[in-house]
């Protein structure tokens, strides 16, 4: 594991001004040191990403630019074990996951944007008007020139990959920032981008914070002419109003409150199965967590009793202990926040059915950021705890008596970004899923993703769609050519 992680600008390493220290969340302990890029850095960053965009590789064939991406898809797994060691120790996930999500899914993104940008097809329409003039419209799709890519610490390596991938598959060359949480991976993937001859420029890596710091930097910075960030919402209105003088191309996938409506006609316990899974996995910090669980009030009791048993058969332990479910949320500071909620949701009345507080474990790991899984019942809707993003393994459960009621309250959130539907009875999915307001409605499943199918969120929860054909429209622009015949 690296001791020391450094900017990656125009195919160079470079350590700039400070550092900062890269922790484990599991024990506390620091794992390397991460040189920030300040401003300056970011220029240089965003220079070389131009130099780069101009000299060649917007113009290289797209096949060509294909071949390198499956060349650093090649290099990831070639070192598949490096990377899977730096995005556990920097994020405390268990091996397990890490092993069958994280790392895999990284490289499949890169494989697969490549080829969907191989296969994509420009439009064109021959045209008679109502006078009789003749022309041929085709488009050209060309790429947007230098793309920021702002990246959150629960899925670092998947959803850097996620964005960088059609990115660079489209033609434009790319300034990342991984956030500050989770540098490792990020900075092995400039490894293996230098390795395989990416041409200098086309991807930097900058690290450091993000208000005041290299992601406000980043965000502002003139020249670049798109950002795509995935994030906590306030950062998306942050980020909005940095790019605002420049007027950039924004793809924004933030935050959500997202609801799962388990109706009595389900299957009960792979409903069970399945909330556990969305409430808990990756210790709740995925952004498609379910925190707000309906469940119709026939089954509600058999439920709760049910989610409980599974709640409390977790094994909460190290990334490599086999057996371990869950690890650490990814900082004392995270901690801190989802423990605050714990707290507020107590002082509101909530019934605590399980979890709400800290496990000790009387060893090295009482340094690290574990926190027991949690549900609760019993609070109101308007509650802080029902309406606010917590990012950890927690979930509220409410019962509700009819189909309407629960569409209303699914909806009764500033946030849209996905939901999870339990039931029985097709007709009612069918009926149900299109009335909730989120970007993607699961029936009887979760997190089961097609990189074909659009993926982002309504009202606060993203701006934009990304996945398949509506990446490769976001990271390219087109220009209509009409030609007079
Ligand atoms: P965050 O918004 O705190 O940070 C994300 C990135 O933005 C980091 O790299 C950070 O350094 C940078 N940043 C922070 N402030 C900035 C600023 N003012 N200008 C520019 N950059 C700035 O998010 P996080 O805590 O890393 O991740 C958790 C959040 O991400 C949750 O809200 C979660 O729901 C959301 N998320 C959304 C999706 C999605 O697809 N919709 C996926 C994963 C995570």
């Amino acid at each position: 594991m690296a001791n020391r992680i450094l900017n990656y600008v125009g195919g160079e390493m470079l350590a700039g001004g400070d550092s900062f220290a890269n922790y484990n969340p599991v024990d506390g302990s620091e794992i390397c040191q991460v040189a920030q890029a300040d401003s300056a850095m970011v220029d240089l960053a965003v220079a070389a990403a131009r130099r780069a965009s101009e000299d060649s590789w917007s113009d290289l064939p797209v096949t060509k630019r294909a071949a390198f991406l499956h060349a650093i898809a090649d290099g990831i797994e070639h070192r598949f074990d490096d990377f899977l060691a730096a995005e556990i120790a920097d994020t405390g996930k268990p091996l397990e996951q890490a092993k069958a999500i994280d790392i895999p899914r990284g490289i499949a993104n890169l494989r697969f944007f490549a080829d969907l940008a191989k296969n994509r097809g420009d439009e064109s329409f021959q045209t008679i008007t109502a006078d009789n003039q003749r022309a041929l419209n085709y488009t050209v799709n060309k790429p947007l020139g230098v793309v920021g890519v702002i990246s959150p610490w629960n899925l670092p390596l998947l959803l850097l990959t996620w964005k960088l991938g059609p990115a660079l598959a489209c033609g434009n060359t790319v300034v990342a920032k991984p956030s500050e949480e989770t540098p490792s991976t990020a900075n092995l993937l400039a490894e293996v981008a230098a390795d395989v001859g990416l041409p200098p420029g086309v991807l930097n890596v900058i690290h450091g914070q993000g208000t005041g710091s290299t992601g406000e930097f980043l965000a502002s910075h003139p020249d670049l002419d798109a950002i795509t960030f995935t994030g906590e919402s306030a950062t998306g209105s942050a980020i909005m109003r940095s790019a605002a003088d420049s007027i950039k191309s924004l793809s924004f996938e933030l935050g959500g409150k997202n609801p799962a409506i388990v109706f009595a006609d389900a299957d009960l316990d792979k409903a069970v199965t399945g909330t556990a899974r969305s409430t808990f996995t990756n210790c709740g910090q995925v952004c498609l967590c379910s925190e707000r669980v309906y469940v119709e009030r026939p089954i509600f009791k058999a439920f709760v009793e049910a989610l409980k048993g599974r709640a409390e058969a977790l094994r909460i332990d190290r990334p490599y202990v086999q057996g371990t479910n869950m690890g650490p949320l990814i900082s004392r500071a995270h901690r801190n926040k989802v423990m605050s909620y714990y707290q507020l949701a107590r002082e509101e009345g909530a019934v605590v059915v399980t979890g709400g507080d800290i496990p000790h474990f009387g060893d090295d790991r009482d340094q690290g950021a574990f926190i027991q899984p949690t549900i609760w019942t019993g609070l109101e809707e308007s509650s802080r705890c029902i309406q606010e993003e917590i990012f950890g393994p927690v979930c509220h459960i409410t019962p509700f008596d009819s189909e309407e009621e629960v569409i209303s309250l699914a909806n009764n959130s500033r946030y849209g970004l996905a939901a999870a539907l339990w039931t029985g009875d097709l007709q009612r999915a069918h009926r149900v899923a299109p009335r909730i307001q989120a970007g993607i409605v699961w029936v009887n499943t979760w997190f089961l993703r097609d990189l074909r199918t659009p993926f982002g969120g309504v009202k606060r929860s993203g701006i934009g769609r990304e996945g398949g054909r509506h990446s490769l429209d976001f990271y390219s622009q087109p220009t209509n050519i009409c030609i007079g015949q």
